[in-house]
């Protein structure tokens, strides 16, 4: 098996947070891991995104994020955000191939098994037990990245401008949700208006909608049996792939093109935990890196507030 440098990264991360769980197994692949019963999830769909935005400036305006400023010519551009950063936790770019085009849509996908939680060693990324939700507590993290070289879609973002810098991702507008979700007239699982996924519940054309996952795929399947030819290798993305994520696509043109990855049916730490078992098996040395980790990266990040501070000494 080849493994290129990004993949063996992805393993290096993930392969030592499995190894806290496993130290004398035989090298056998875990069993897949299983969305939960009420897994909350999106479905998007190519077909129907015109490309409005609307959904970015929702999503900034639900989890107060600052405008993104792009320039084209001598022009400013407001709210334009070219690709998930720090500022922008969802983000539609425009895929152009010949005459084929597509909207795509990116945000956190909410993986059923993900790699950034596998690889964050102080729990601070973790998966909601009800809603399957990857969630993020910042009070916890301590800045060393690793979650963003075990997610196989580039999500997890950075605050390198900020002293006390966080991860950004989003966390399904979470924080708006403060009733139980309850089933419409059309069977769908829904939070009361302002408390859902804000992305979805301002699409004016019903490209991105949220609900169970069970729902959503569901939903999937029924439009391509009864759309024959309209969508890609006539599948959702995401149902297998990568292990099973929570947010599902449906797509006219490659979905590899979408910067989809074609990763195959295996999560990231359950291809991690089977290549750490065949190599640490009888071995402890993963714990104890991690945990000498954990201690340099809580006293760099004390020395990086102590220099703040001194730094702000100096410049009064
Ligand atoms: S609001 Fe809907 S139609 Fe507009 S860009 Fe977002 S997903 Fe596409
Ligand atoms: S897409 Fe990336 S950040 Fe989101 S849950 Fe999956 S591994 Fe984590
Ligand atoms: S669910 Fe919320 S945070 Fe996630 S992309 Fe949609 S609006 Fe943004």
């Amino acid at each position: 098996m080849s493994v290129d440098r990004r993949s063996a990264l992805k393993i290096i991360a993930t392969g030592g947070a499995a190894a806290a769980a496993t130290t004398a197994l035989p090298a056998v692949a875990s069993a897949r891991k299983e969305a939960p019963p009420g897994a909350m999830g999106m479905l998007y769909d190519t077909t129907l995104c015109i490309g409005c935005k609307t959904c970015v400036v929702a999503c900034k305006q639900a989890n107060d994020l600052p405008q993104s400023v792009g320039h084209i010519a001598d022009s400013q551009l407001y709210d334009a955000p070219l690709d998930l950063d720090a500022d922008t936790k969802n983000v539609i770019k425009l895929y152009k191939d010949g005459q084929r085009e597509s909207y795509m849509k990116s945000q956190c996908m909410h993986c059923i098994d993900p790699g950034c939680a596998a690889a964050c060693m102080l729990h601070s990324l973790h998966k909601n037990e009800t809603t399957g939700i990857v969630e993020y507590d910042p009070q916890y993290c301590v800045g060393c990245r690793y979650c963003q070289m075990a997610c196989n879609f580039g999500v997890p973002k950075y605050e390198f401008n900020k002293l006390s810098a966080k991860i950004v991702k989003c966390e399904y507008c979470r924080h708006r949700q403060k009733d139980a979700a309850v089933q419409t007239a059309a069977g769908l699982t829904h939070y009361p208006l302002g408390q859902g996924p804000a992305c979805c519940e301002v699409c004016p054309r019903g490209a991105v909608i949220y609900g169970t996952r069970d729902e959503l795929i569901a939903i999937a399947k029924q439009r391509v049996a009864e759309n024959p030819g309209r969508y890609i290798e006539d599948r959702a993305y995401g149902i297998e792939d990568a292990g099973g994520t929570q947010v599902v696509y449906l797509a006219h043109v490659p979905f590899a093109a979408l910067g989809l990855p074609e990763v195959g049916p295996e999560s990231t730490p359950n291809l991690a935990n089977t290549v750490q078992q065949g190599i640490y098996t009888g071995f402890i040395a993963p714990v104890v890196l991690y945990g000498a980790l954990a201690v340099v990266m809580f006293r760099n990040r004390g020395s990086r507030g102590k220099d703040a501070e001194r730094r702000g000494e100096a410049g009064r």
